[in-house]
């Protein structure tokens, strides 16, 4: 039996509200399927999904947790949450801050709240000397503004989901961050993303399902969880000519470099 390339999902959501049975057992099947760490988002309109997610951490050694508030929830940012959330992000679980950035596609807060929470939390990254997870929809110009504004080259990170194009990426590694592929880079129609998966330097780029959205082909459209994330690794190396293999030993080593994680061993 060959055994299963060894992966890293670099972002996925475990909530109850997506996994009613628990975390536990689909971290379990992510380990049968070659996935030996996980880095496990906790966002949400409360800190309750930030709380899961460093408790998760702690419990497991190869899971760590990032947290922040994610573009939509920008509204619902105060002092008191903000205050909670530096001492969650301050425990050695927390590997990132994130996700947060700008989503101007759902605008589900309006753009000045959730550019002024963003700013917030590029500066309490900074304080912690803490990598950053970006998301970003329709906003890319101002995505790149900000990070370049506020001094996130500081700290870096990783641009989550990536789904934008040469232009961005190109900015976006000068700035210090790398760029994670999701399912979308297995979709027919997502060429602009796949040109980006084939170009970018190997030492530059991670995998992630984004769980429980974005499930890759051939599993599209079915609830996503961290054990498909193989068949983003290898869609990735067909673009890039390469084998599962190469493509898995090194978005694994990006992955431990940029959270500062042994995810393996
Ligand atoms: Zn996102
Ligand atoms: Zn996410």
């Amino acid at each position: 039996m060959t055994l299963p390339p060894c992966l890293v999902d670099t972002h996925c959501h475990l909530e109850p509200q997506y996994f009613p049975n628990g975390a536990d057992e689909v971290v379990a099947r992510a380990e049968t399927s070659g996935v030996r760490g996980l880095v496990v988002i906790g966002v949400g309109e409360d800190l309750s999904p930030a709380r899961d997610a460093v408790a998760l951490a702690a419990r497991m050694p190869r899971v760590g947790a990032a947290v922040g508030v994610h573009p939509h929830d920008a509204l619902t940012w105060t002092q008191a949450l903000h205050d909670e959330l530096a001492s969650l992000a301050a425990k050695p679980e927390v590997v990132a801050i994130g996700e947060i950035g700008l989503d101007y596609h759902y605008e589900r807060s309006p753009r000045d709240a959730q550019r002024a929470v963003f700013v917030r939390l590029v500066a309490l990254a900074k304080t912690l000397g803490k990598p950053i997870v970006i998301h970003t929809r329709e906003a890319a110009a101002d995505t790149l503004d900000v990070l370049e504004a506020e001094g996130a080259r500081d700290v870096g990170g990783v641009i989550h989901c990536f789904s934008e194009d040469k232009a961005f990426a190109t900015r976006a590694l000068d700035l210090g961050f790398d760029l994670s592929f999701s399912g979308i880079v297995t979709f027919k129609n997502a060429r602009s993303v796949q040109e980006v998966a084939e170009w970018a330097p190997i030492d530059r780029i991670l995998v992630e399902t984004d769980s429980p959205y974005l499930a890759p082909v051939p599993l599209r459209g079915k609830p996503c969880e961290p054990a498909y994330i193989v068949h983003t690794a290898r869609r990735v190396a067909e673009l890039r000519g390469t084998t599962l293999e190469a493509v898995a030993a090194a978005t694994t080593a990006n992955a431990e470099r940029r959270f500062r994680m042994a995810f393996v061993g």
